[in-house]
């Protein structure tokens, strides 16, 4: 780092805060209008429709790899809900009103992996599958991917080897797609990822590689492990633009929900999401998706631990991946496992610069009490690192920093026809006893 921690703290008003393990609420100053910052994005709605269009040609290959998919034809989506008794229970907490409605988008409950990375991770896999399989003569865009599970194909993939690191969920997510398609996987873990989750790899035929070390540490031994055999794919959550890709194209089907459900999203109605960010890609990609369908009508927030803001203290610096949380002097340690990511993704914190409205800061103590509060109120589990978003609610609308930005991004007027969604990234998956555990405040 060419800066010392001094040097670097001065760079925005907001870093002696966060150095100081505080919870803070930043506005970015960055943010510009959508049709402006269109102009200097790497990948444009096409590219969103495109993949789409891929994950619609994978549909019959997924409807037979994983029947929980046939429900929805073999689209990997989750529903957006609801939450009205949290919002009371929330409200009750704050002493405080927040705007009327408060949904949840559940990709928690996404099929296969149980988080937001059955959208990005499996988008990947099946991209890398699809070119593979084309570059071999073995598949058409207009063939039936069913035919992709059939075990001549699958003995052809198996003489691949597809890569990750990962603190926990990407793995899951890439690791069970991959072995669907019958690719061997390795999954590089780092030292944050739950044993559960590992035990729950090995279970699907994976190889589990563990480290002492952190995450970036992870992906650095497993991207030169990959790098050094001609048959691996690496899946490099750093930097891949297929990720992005995958994850944006919730945008569009939260458009459909939306529309279905009868909820406005215009200049008198906006629209604003809070989502949890670890690395960046998973809160980056839907961010970019949801300002490409949305513009200007929807405001989203990433929200991050206070010992591991990492995404913060890249735009706050501007430094992007050229910082990491320990350069101001914080652990990188949470107990949200899905957070614990302690350099920024490069390639998401410059594309987000001028779309994302700001960032909050959580502390762990809350994550696990408002686990408890929405399976109380409203029966939905999530894993502790998907309760961030809800520190994005309380912030707004409960904080002097959080008032002052809806005040002056013209929407303090409005919040009555404002809807709020916290993006829930994960918990499907977690096991019946550590599940208990949580609600039982035994974990
Ligand atoms: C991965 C993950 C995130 C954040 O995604 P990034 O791409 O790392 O920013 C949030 N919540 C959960 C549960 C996750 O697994």
């Amino acid at each position: 780092m060419e800066f010392t921690r001094e040097e670097l703290l001065t760079k925005d008003p907001i870093l002696p805060a966060m150095a100081a393990g505080e919870e803070v609420f930043w506005s970015n100053k960055k943010a510009r209008p959508a049709a402006e910052a269109q102009g200097e994005m790497p990948l444009t709605l096409a590219d969103i429709r495109d993949a789409d269009a891929r994950l619609r040609r994978f549909a019959p290959f997924l409807m037979v790899q994983f029947p929980e998919t046939r429900p929805r034809g073999g689209l990997i989506e989750s529903p957006l809900t609801p939450i009205p008794n949290m919002k009371a229970a929330l409200e009750a907490q704050l002493g405080l009103p927040i705007p009327p409605a408060l949904l949840l988008k559940q990709d928690s409950h996404l099929a296969i992996a149980g988080s937001v990375k059955a959208r990005g991770g499996i988008y990947e896999v099946l991209k890398h599958t699809e070119t593979l399989a084309m570059e071999h003569g073995l598949l058409r865009e207009s063939d039936d991917y069913a035919k992709l599970a059939t075990p001549e194909m699958r003995a052809f993939f198996s003489r691949y080897t597809v890569q990750v690191g990962s603190t926990g969920n990407l793995g899951m997510s890439i690791g069970i797609a991959s072995a669907a398609v019958g690719y061997q996987v390795i999954v590089h873990m780092s030292a944050d990822a739950k044993q559960w989750k590992k035990d729950l790899l090995r279970a699907h035929g994976v190889q589990v590689v563990e480290y002492a070390s952190d995450y970036g540490e992870a992906v650095k031994q497993g991207r030169a492990r990959s790098d050094a055999d001609p048959k691996s794919y690496f899946v490099d959550d750093e930097n891949s633009k297929d990720l992005f890709l995958g994850y944006a194209v919730a945008a569009l089907r939260l458009k459909d929900q939306l529309d279905e459900q009868g909820i406005p999203v215009d200049s008198a109605h906006p629209l604003v999401v809070t989502i949890p960010c670890g690395v960046g890609g998973a809160p980056g990609g839907v961010t970019f998706g949801l300002k490409q369908v949305f513009g200007d009508n929807v405001y989203c927030f990433f929200a991050e631990p206070v010992q591991c803001p990492s995404m913060l203290v890249g735009m706050a610096t501007g430094l992007h991946s050229a910082v990491c949380v320990q350069d101001i002097g914080l652990t990188g340690r949470t107990e949200a496992d899905g957070l614990a990511c302690a350099r920024p993704s490069g390639f998401v914190g410059k594309v987000m610069e001028p779309l994302v409205s700001g960032e909050v800061t959580v502390a762990d103590e809350r994550l696990k009490p408002w686990l408890r509060m929405l399976h109380r109120s409203e029966g939905i589990f999530l894993e502790p690192s998907a309760c961030a978003g809800f520190r994005g609610v309380t912030a707004l609308y409960g904080t002097p920093e959080g008032r002052a930005w809806l005040q002056q991004a013209g929407l303090a007027g409005k919040l009555d026809q404002a809807a709020h969604i916290v993006w829930a990234t994960g918990g499907a998956l977690v096991p019946e006893d550590i599940r208990k555990a949580y609600l039982e405040e035994t974990l």
